[in-house]
């Protein structure tokens, strides 16, 4: 996939913050530093880089932001601007029913493949399409253009001897007038000189192109930005668009540079074949980067099972270093209506996807009811320090007798309250890095074997 490194570092991200059992500042720290090294691995631009960061610690150490909100807060934050600083909105080529394009570029950017690709995409969605040759400068660029439009399956106008795109563009006019989309191929330089502008602009006013398109590598990364705007500012350029994004870890650079000088990138080529190009649309380009399908869906079971106030209880209390019995059966609360923790690890992309039977459900609600009952025996005292209950068994006798339930239930919820102090424990550990599907598979193991729901 393109910019699969990228992708992998934001999407693990995400889940190290859908994952966080409370977001702390060494977590977010860790999640920024991981964001921000695979940004400049894909050579996004520092400072946009040093934005963005800055942007996601002002939303991560908002007071005021708590829990489930912060996260969707968030991961919605990444979405947006990292959409953004790719171009934002899409970017649609609008053809009028006869139109003429004219690709320029450096040597080797790729126009000859691109326009060969693009007579393919259109001819397939119903235009009557040909390709101009208009590159007379290399010697085989014609057998180039010739070659590839056969595997487009569309007409090439060529002329190997002419010299002149003048006078090849006079030749096959009335010829082209015939056809609702004529795709113009040109030559390139090694740069952007005098010769080559001239060049193109006398091109550009015998064909007369409703729309002008800059083609270039994504291996360029940053520098796409100069050359942008120097094709800008020299032969007024509508668009660019980018190839080989299949073959190099910078394409980010590109992408990001063209949103900078405002120049919309209405394709991407993603490989050598004939139908390796895509329209390009910074949104679901974002989406299938970070894979949002199944952890938006994590959030959102997250979201409506843990309400706002009893988030905020129990981030205080660990903000206190106390975890009292009701956060147990809150949270207890929290996971049966999430389904259980076996149904939200198997919401994480990769873990196995197990169904819940329904008399399981019934019994976990039975289960939560007791530890209510049990938590209302208790005395204050109790409640926050549920360890007086292991130092004096006899409590435990009480509490059963009071709440109508048996010891038994009472020492599972002492169990649990242990093991919702240690994941908490546990928490740093899992976000800084180590959170990788071994471990959640561990986890997951240990915690089903303990909470009995
Ligand atoms: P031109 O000089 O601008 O006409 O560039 P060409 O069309 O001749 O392409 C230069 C090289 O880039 C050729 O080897 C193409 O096969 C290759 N190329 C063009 N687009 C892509 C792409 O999207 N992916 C890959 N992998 N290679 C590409
Ligand atoms: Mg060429």
């Amino acid at each position: 996939m393109v910019l699969d490194k990228l992708g992998n570092a934001l999407r693990k991200g995400v889940t190290k913050i859908s994952n966080a059992i409370f977001l702390d500042k060494k977590i977010v720290d860790g999640i920024i530093k991981d964001i921000q090294r695979a940004l400049i691995e894909a050579d996004v631009n520092v400072e946009l880089v040093f934005q963005l960061s800055q942007k996601i610690k002002k939303v991560a150490y908002d007071e005021n932001i708590k829990g489930i909100d912060k996260k969707e807060q968030l991961v919605k934050l990444i979405h947006d601007e990292i959409q953004n600083i790719l171009g934002g909105e899409k970017k649609e080529l609008k053809l009028p029913k006869k139109a003429k394009i004219l690709f320029l570029g450096l040597y080797g950017s790729g126009k000859t493949t691109t326009i060969s690709k693009l007579g393919f995409y259109y001819a397939k969605r119903g235009r009557k399409v040909a390709l101009l040759g208009l590159d007379t400068q290399r010697p085989a660029a014609m057998d180039q253009l010739e070659q590839m439009a056969k595997k487009a399956k569309v007409p090439a106008f060529i002329d190997k001897k002419e010299k002149s795109p003048e006078k090849i563009i006079k030749n096959y006019q009335k010829e082209l007038d015939k056809y609702d989309l004529v795709l113009v191929d040109t030559a390139g330089r090694d740069g952007l000189n005098k010769e080559l502008i001239s060049e193109i602009k006398s091109i550009s006013k015998a064909t007369k192109p409703d729309y002008t398109i800059l083609v270039m590598p994504a291996d360029i990364g940053q520098a796409a930005k100069t050359q942008a705007s120097e094709f800008q500012s020299a032969l007024n350029i509508d668009g660019v668009i980018i190839t080989r994004m299949d073959g190099t870890a910078k394409a980010g650079g590109a992408l990001t540079a063209c949103s900078e000088t405002n120049a919309p990138v209405f394709f991407i080529g993603v490989g050598e074949k004939i139908h390796d190009i895509e329209p390009f649309n910074p949104e679901s380009f974002i989406s299938r980067l970070l894979g949002m399908g199944d952890l938006q869906g994590l959030l959102e079971k997250v979201k409506s099972a843990t309400s706002e106030k009893q988030q905020k209880r129990i981030e205080k209390s660990l903000a206190e270093g106390k975890l009292t019995i009701n956060d147990v059966v809150e949270q207890t609360k929290a996971m049966g209506q999430m389904g259980g923790m076996d149904k939200m690890l198997s919401m994480v992309p990769g873990m196995s996807n197990k169904k819940i039977p329904k008399e399981q459900l019934k019994k976990q609600e039975e289960k939560i009811k007791h530890f209510e009952y049990i938590r209302d025996s208790m005395t204050p005292e109790e409640q926050e320090n549920p360890e007086l209950l292991e130092k004096q068994t006899s409590r435990i006798a009480r509490i059963a007798k009071g709440s109508g339930t048996t010891t038994t239930e009472i020492r599972d919820l002492l169990k649990q309250y242990k093991l919702l102090k240690e994941m908490v424990g546990m928490q740093d550990q899992l976000a800084s890095g180590k959170l990788d599907q071994k471990m959640l598979q561990k986890m997951a193991k240990k915690f089903k074997g303990k909470v009995k729901f």
